[in-house]
Parts: structure tokens; C-alpha cells; sequence
């Protein structure tokens, strides 16, 4: 097989950099691209079908509109580390895990990722400039190290969890919750969010048994209504858990 090759509709590149440029080629559905390490070129993947990429060294990504609308339905990037700009635009994956991820320079990183619920990025250090515009379905995103760049959350009208340094930042899209004055609760669910932890679909069953125990436990009690209180204070957790672990983010 030769560098550049596309053998049933995968393309397969040998080497750590590629000046080729695959814009609105629809016959690449794969790259299998094992050794690549950064992508410079502007509109490499860009208007593809590229439904799944191989690249396990690729670590730098400088060009803008590089994956902008393909048809990847996850983010395998391993060891990515650094996105310039409108990367992974107008795409329709629904969950997106970057661990490596340490820098979004520029703006617009995920801009239009109508289906994106969930972005986790433990390691980010700064979400950009209206990198989430117009992701109108996120609901979660966790990035407990980052600091929020003007506008990161343009019209995001869904967001409800939000696990970040900060919650100093500018917009005007009168939508997202930092306009409607929301931002606080957001930040309340990350706080819970991360207390879950990853194990959330356990912590369902640990809360209805613990509620059970509590519930034998205070009806022997006088105090009826710290009883009442309690019981809310676990079915509002419960609610909580059920809500976030259904959104199948745990996949
Ligand atoms: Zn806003």
C-alpha cells in the first residue's frame, strides 16, 4: 500500500505530515493514518464522508476548517493536544472526550454542532473564542481547568451542566445561560457533576438503597419535618443522577 492510497474507501497516509488537501472528496469514509503527527493544511478533511479516523500520534492541528462538516460520529484523537480555529465545525457527533487536549487558539473550534451534548477536556486550559456557537443541544460540558473565552456559549440555549475555572467571560446571545443569568445553577450541576463522577449509573442504585434505609430509619424519628427535607434532598439527587446518566454520555 502507498502513501496516499484509497483502497475501499480508506485513504491511508504513512507519513507524520501530509501537504495534500482532501476537500469534498466522498470517496473517504476512513483514514488510517497511524503515524501523522500534525495537520497544517487549511480544508484537509473538510466536506468529506469521513466517518472514522485512525491517527494516534496526530497532536496538532493548525488548520482552520480541517474536519469542518464530515460525517465522524466520535472524536478518536488520543493525543491531540492543540486545535487553531474552526476545526471541527458543523459536524454531527454527539459526545466528544479529548484527554490530551491542552489548547484552542483562535474561534469557532466546534461552531454549529447542532447534535453535540456532551465535551469533555480534563486537561484544557482555555475554552475559545464562541468555540461552542450555535451548538444548540449542549447540555454538558467538562473542562474542570479551563478558563472561558468571550462568547464560548453563543446561543448555546441547552447547557445545564458546567465543570470550568471560571465564569468570567463576555456575551450578548441573550439565549445561553450566561445571559439569562443562569450561569450560577450551570456551575451548581458541574459541582454535582463531578461529585458523581463517571460512576453515576452505580450511584443510582447506591441513592435508592441509602433512600430506603433513610426512610426506615427517620420514620421511627419525631422530627417530621427534617424527614420531609431530607427525602426531597434525595429525590432532587436522584432526579439529578437519572437525568445526566440517560443522556448516554457513559458509553
Ligand atoms: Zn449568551
Amino acid at each position: 500500500v502507498e502513501h496516499g492510497q484509497i483502497i475501499h474507501n480508506c485513504l491511508v497516509l504513512k507519513t507524520d505530515c501530509c501537504p495534500s488537501i482532501y476537500t469534498s472528496r466522498k470517496n473517504i469514509e476512513f483514514v488510517f493514518a497511524p503515524e501523522l503527527k500534525q495537520i497544517h493544511e487549511d480544508r484537509m478533511f473538510c466536506d468529506t464522508d469521513i466517518k472514522n479516523v485512525y491517527m494516534p500520534k496526530l497532536s496538532a492541528i493548525s488548520g482552520t476548517y480541517c474536519f469542518d462538516q464530515t460525517k465522524l460520529m466520535k472524536l478518536d484523537f488520543p493525543s491531540l493536544k492543540t486545535i487553531d480555529g474552526r476545526v471541527f465545525g458543523m459536524n454531527n457527533f454527539e459526545r466528544v472526550n479529548l484527554p490530551s487536549l491542552l489548547t484552542m487558539t483562535n474561534v469557532n473550534q466546534f461552531f454549529g454542532c447542532s447534535k453535540l451534548k456532551y465535551f469533555e477536556a480534563v486537561n484544557l486550559q482555555l475554552i475559545g473564542s464562541n468555540c461552542f456557537g450555535q451548538c444548540v443541544s449542549l447540555k454538558v460540558v467538562n473542562a474542570p481547568k479551563a478558563q472561558i473565552g468571550s462568547s464560548a456559549f453563543f446561543q448555546c440555549k441547552k447547557l445545564e451542566v458546567l465543570v470550568a475555572r471560571d465564569n468570567d467571560f463576555y456575551c450578548n446571545c441573550k439565549v445561553c445561560p450566561k445571559c439569562k443569568r443562569m450561569l450560577e445553577k450551570c456551575f451548581l450541576n458541574g459541582k454535582l457533576f463531578t461529585e458523581m463522577g463517571i460512576h453515576g449509573k452505580i450511584r443510582i442504585k447506591c441513592i435508592s438503597i441509602q433512600k430506603e434505609e433513610l426512610k426506615k430509619f427517620l420514620e421511627k424519628q419525631q422530627n417530621l419535618v427534617l424527614v420531609g427535607e431530607l427525602l426531597k434532598k434525595f429525590a432532587e439527587l436522584e432526579k439529578f443522577v437519572l437525568k445526566f446518566c440517560q443522556v448516554d454520555v457513559y458509553e
